[in-house]
């Protein structure tokens, strides 16, 4: 089952065999199986070092792999790179990630830029050096700082305030839960930028706060004045979850992120691909628990027949197997379109084909836990460990219900052009 969706995106590219087999490589020789919680818990951030040393944390941005700026980077960079066609790096990341949620959920950060690719596309020379170094070459991690304890999913209310002083901007403010604050070198943090004669009054007037744009700026972890406070997650424990808090942070104006109040432009066209990202990791656990649900279904007799020969044991696999195919192609064939209509990524169906995923993938996990019985049931087994993981992508990354919405309001408003096909039907 696996090899179906990969094997006929690699058909529709095989220019991505070699590095899909790059990646295959690097599992099998450093996560060789599937993680359960009853095991030692891998070493994340020593795997995503290894994965720089190997070319595979700056693919998937046709800048980060070569370098930044002048566009060519070391020579040594040029050699460790895994090798990704233009036009194909969201393609390539999917696969990964896809390929990394087979071993773990976990496994998501080790390869690729991650959310250091919006200081890559949008940060100054001088940010994009340093990110460049520390997570592509250096394998560190960046983290992304967007909801705050009294707002995770309504953006308009976040509260965060980097007051402009010409040279430098003060950041104030409370991120959290996020992820990655332990590992994490630096975040992209998303705010709201005023002028210091309007600090005041946006603190105690929350309507006037909502209209500022919001603003995205890189912040370094060991900049003074920012402090870490860590949660105990129920799953996804693997990378550190917990609050950022800052007090008149400073931070240097070329720490901006494109222009200020860019802040909505960089985070749509930023997390429509990494929710694809985040729904291929959920899919390919999924796949990995189906398969290994169907070894376990031919081998285990129940009476005199096999499990895999019980009618509704085989109509749920074959339920489960179906919606983790069919989100996966949905979610391969949005990554083919990303940065190709010239309309920029269809946030609507990007953000649905998450929640689509991660659900999908949780029914198919459910399932397969069933199934295993009661050994399904201990942390012996990856399934349970699975379940907490995709449960969390669930509301990680925008919530389902959320990114439905998404969806519904955008068909009700119409604001996507109907295909030509549908057009010329309409008219003949
Ligand atoms: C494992 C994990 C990792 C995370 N990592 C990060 C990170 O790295 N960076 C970061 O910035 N944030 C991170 N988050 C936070 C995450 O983005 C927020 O939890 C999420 O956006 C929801 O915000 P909230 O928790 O404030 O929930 P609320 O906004 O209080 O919403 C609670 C629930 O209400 C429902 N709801 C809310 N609004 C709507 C709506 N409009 N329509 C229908 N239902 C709705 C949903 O079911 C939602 O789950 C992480 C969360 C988790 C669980």
């Amino acid at each position: 089952m696996h090899a179906s969706e990969i094997r006929a995106v690699l058909a529709r590219h095989p220019a991505l065999c070699a590095f899909a087999s790059r990646v295959t490589d690097f599992l099998d020789g450093h996560l060789p199986e599937p993680a359960t919680e009853e095991a030692a818990r891998p070493p994340w951030l020593g795997l995503r070092r290894r994965a720089a040393e190997a070319g595979l944390t700056g693919f998937d941005l046709a800048c980060a792999a070569t370098g930044p700026a002048d566009g060519c980077g070391s020579p040594e960079d040029r050699g460790a790179v895994a090798v990704v066609p233009r036009g194909l790096e969201r393609v390539a990341q999917g696969l990964a990630m896809f390929l990394a949620g087979r071993r773990d959920c976990d496994a998501r950060e080790v390869f690729s830029t991650g959310h250091g690719a919006m200081a890559l596309r949008y940060g100054a020379p001088a940010v994009v050096r340093a990110v460049h170094d520390r997570v592509v070459r250096g394998g560190e991690l960046a983290g992304v700082a967007s909801s705050e304890p009294h707002s995770g999913s309504d953006l308009r209310g976040l509260r965060t305030v980097a007051v402009d002083h010409g040279d430098h901007l003060l950041l104030s403010g409370t991120k959290g839960l996020v992820s990655r604050v332990e590992e994490a070198a630096g975040f992209v943090v998303f705010c709201k930028m005023v002028a210091p004669d309007e600090a005041a009054v946006v603190q105690t007037d929350a309507a006037a706060l909502r209209r500022v744009p919001l603003s995205a700026l890189w912040l370094p972890m060991e900049t003074a004045g920012v402090l870490t406070e860590t949660a105990a997650p129920l799953g996804l424990r693997g990378w550190s979850l917990g609050h950022l808090h800052f007090h008149n942070v400073r931070v240097g104006k070329d720490g901006l992120l494109g222009a200020p109040g860019d802040g909505r432009r960089i985070f749509d066209a930023h997390f429509s691909g990494w929710r694809l990202m985040m729904a291929l990791v959920c899919l390919g656990a999924a796949t990995a628990a189906i398969e290994e649900t169907m070894t376990r279904a031919r081998r285990r007799s129940v009476g005199r027949t096999s499990l895999a020969n019980i009618p509704s044991v085989a109509s749920r696999l074959g339920t489960s197997a179906a919606e983790v195919q069919a989100a996966t192609a949905w979610c391969f064939s949005l990554l083919e379109r990303v940065g190709q209509d010239g309309e920029g990524p269809d946030v609507a169906a990007c953000s649905a084909a998450k929640a689509l995923a991660t659900d999908a993938a949780y029914r198919a996990v459910d399932v397969a836990l069933q199934l295993h019985g009661s050994d399904g049931y201990t942390r012996h087994t990856p399934m349970e460990k699975r379940l907490r993981d995709i449960r969390g992508l669930r509301i990680a990354d925008g919530p389902n219900d959320t990114l439905y919405s998404v969806l519904a309001q955008s068909l009700l408003a119409g604001s996507r052009p109907s295909p030509p096909l549908i057009v010329a039907q309409r008219q003949a």
